[in-house]
């Protein structure tokens, strides 16, 4: 394949040709904030907030859309840049809850990393901001569609990779939002709870329910593991606190094969402190049964064998 060569930030770069300039600038070192590019699937274009500066362009362009060609002149943190990101981050933040204090992404989101490097404490834009409740009706994944900025990495995970279609952009203008069909909630859509979609949101609108107030991101320690329950041999993520297993993630697209719901809570059982002894309620209070007793419960063994078809 043919390469093309052209300056970045001065310096001279030598990629094959094809290659989109945020490709190019970040393989040589330079820093490009993305929110809606996912690698797996690239070509969105959609946040804008990886725009450079191309000498001669009429306008910023979206690094993660243009293809690096021969001679193209290139700056990643012009003034005008820094200025068009600033407004972006500020957009987003005005309508954006003020919550990273409680925030299971605090430490891990891309919209804080972003109003950091860029020093921006609050929007200047004021106006209405949405207040939808939060959906906890699927056990292992939560949605607060408040911190949702519609990047789209979700939708287009769980269509591409995931291959479900489970959830879609609904509604127009300030109600646009990330719904399953009919703007039901995950527990009634077709959802199977592989939790990609989770693995590539960058702010904390989609959480592992698991994971709540188990611990801040950066007490978290991730050891990634092959699952033994069938030979997919998919891998997902044990997280850590000290030397306590707090629950298992899924991994990104493309550091890993998707895990079933069955393998990761199969895990979550053989590595975390759960018991492993049978609870039953008796007059009120949890106690421990043995194995023969919990299974000759009628309710129990009707429901493994609906999970067996
Ligand atoms: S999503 Fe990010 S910016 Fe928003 S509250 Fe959470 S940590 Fe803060
Ligand atoms: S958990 Fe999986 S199936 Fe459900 S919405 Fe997310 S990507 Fe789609
Ligand atoms: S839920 Fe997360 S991944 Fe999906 S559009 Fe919103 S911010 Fe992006």
């Amino acid at each position: 394949m043919a390469n093309v060569t052209l300056t970045i930030n001065g310096k001279e770069v030598t990629v094959p040709a094809g290659t989109r300039v945020l490709d190019a600038a970040r393989e040589a070192g330079f820093f490009i904030p993305t929110f809606c590019h996912d690698p797996e699937n690239p070509g969105y274009g959609g946040c804008r907030i990886c725009v450079v500066n191309i000498k001669g362009a009429r306008t910023l362009m979206a690094s993660c859309v243009t293809e690096a060609t021969n001679g193209m002149v290139v700056e990643t943190e012009s003034p005008d840049v820094v200025e068009a990101r600033k407004t972006i981050i500020e957009l987003l933040l005005a309508n954006h809850p003020a919550d990273c204090l409680t925030c299971d992404k605090n430490g891990d989101c891309r919209l804080q990393d972003y109003a950091y490097r860029y020093g921006i404490r609050e929007s200047g834009f004021k106006g209405e901001k949405h207040s939808y409740p939060i959906d906890n009706s699927n056990p292992y994944i939560t949605r607060d569609l408040n911190k949702c900025i519609l990047c789209g990495r979700c939708v287009r995970t769980c269509a591409q990779v995931q291959e479900r279609q489970v959830i879609d952009f609904a509604y127009r203008g300030f109600q646009t939002r990330v719904a399953p069909a009919m703007d039901t909630n995950l527990a009634e859509s077709d959802c199977v709870s592989c939790a990609r979609c989770v693995a590539v949101c960058p702010v904390g609108a989609l959480n592992y329910a698991n994971l709540a107030g188990k611990g801040r991101t950066y007490e978290i320690a991730k050891k990634q593991v092959t699952c033994s329950f069938c030979d997919a041999g998919c891998q997902f993520d044990l997280n850590y606190k000290g030397d306590k297993v707090v629950g298992v993630s899924a991994k990104a697209p493309g550091q890993g094969r998707p895990l079933c719901l069955k393998g990761r809570l199969g895990m979550e059982l053989r590595y975390s402190d759960q018991p492993l002894t049978p609870m039953l309620k008796k007059d009120g209070e949890f106690v421990e049964v043995s194995w023969p007793e919990a299974l000759e419960l009628e309710d129990v063994l009707s429901k493994l064998k609906e999970l067996e078809k």
